[in-house]
């Protein structure tokens, strides 16, 4: 039988970093990242197609009518989706596919593609969090917060993943994924056999109290 590609879910808190942490993993093991749809304005030095598809809300809705997404959610303002085709045709070739995605989407890819290994990105700390937030600089405090504040809110949603990957060193983080994600083709592609996953509800709650306690 011929390999199928794993399908595999990433998301974390905004500003920990995953944009670097995806631009390293697919150039080192050229995995294919499905580029979404979005309403916001492109920021500078954002292409069309490689980035994102740029789109008016109207363009946007017709995707969805069309029944054109795999998900999409609405993100401070915005819509996100994920197109079906550059994903399915990638799986069916036996390439394995990452999805950089929001939560909301994240939880739908699994109602769709129960195999889907959702995986959560986080800093070691809510106060490293905050830091790397304020070291970017692209940001002024008000916004921070607001981001940190919906940081409180995703850390709900942690326990629903499958994995949490800690992003401390980037180097370490990329090998921690590739790793996780050659391991869960070898479980799809044979036995089959239940994922093998640490138990993360003490880093959870952990990480849970420090972002409230940062901002009680
Ligand atoms: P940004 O505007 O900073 O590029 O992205 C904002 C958020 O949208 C990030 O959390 C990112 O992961 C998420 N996102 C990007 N593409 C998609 C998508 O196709 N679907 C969903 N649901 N979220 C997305």
């Amino acid at each position: 039988m011929s390999k199928r590609g794993v399908l595999t879910v990433i998301s974390g808190f905004s500003g920990a970093g995953k944009g670097t942490l995806m631009k390293k993993l697919v150039e080192k093991y050229q995995y294919g990242l499905s580029v979404s749809a979005t309403t916001r304005t492109p920021r500078e030095g954002e292409v069309h197609g490689r980035e994102y598809f740029f789109l008016s809300r109207e363009e946007f809705e017709q995707m969805i009518d069309r029944k054109e997404l795999i998900e999409w959610a609405e993100y401070v303002g915005n819509y996100y989706g994920t197109p079906k085709t550059y994903v399915e045709e990638q799986l069916a070739q036996g390439k394995d596919v990452i999805l950089e995605i929001e939560i909301q989407g994240a939880l739908q890819v699994r109602d769709i593609f129960p195999e889907a290994s959702l995986v959560f990105v986080t800093p070691p700390t809510a106060k490293e969090l905050r830091e790397r937030l304020v070291s970017r600089g692209t940001e002024d405090i008000a916004a921070i917060d607001k981001r940190m504040n919906r940081a409180i809110e995703e850390s709900k949603f942690m326990p629903q993943y499958d994995y949490i990957v800690i992003n401390d060193k980037l180097e370490d983080c990329v090998e921690e994924l590739h790793q996780l994600i050659e391991k869960e083709e070898q479980r799809q592609n044979s036995t089959n056999a239940p994922r093998e996953t640490k138990d993360y509800k003490e880093f959870i709650l952990k990480i849970q109290k420090e972002l409230k306690e940062l901002y009680a």
